[in-house]
């Protein structure tokens, strides 16, 4: 009874589009800026706001 049915897979796996604004890392790297003339003091690493970290690019 326990008859397992396998979907047909596609030839290719398909590759999820890498993202643009971090070239698929996830992470973008931001100017940290301080005082009151926003002098800019270096860059960190943030989340890509376009893929939410996941360096996928979303389809919609
Ligand atoms: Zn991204």
């Amino acid at each position: 009874m326990a008859t397992k049915k396998t979907p047909p897979r596609p030839a290719s796996a398909p590759v999820p589009p890498k993202c643009g604004p971090c070239d698929g890392t996830g992470e973008v790297p931001v100017t940290v800026h301080v005082g009151r003339k926003r002098r800019a003091v270096g860059q960190q690493a943030g989340i890509c706001l376009a893929c939410f970290g996941t360096g996928e690019a979303t389809t919609d």
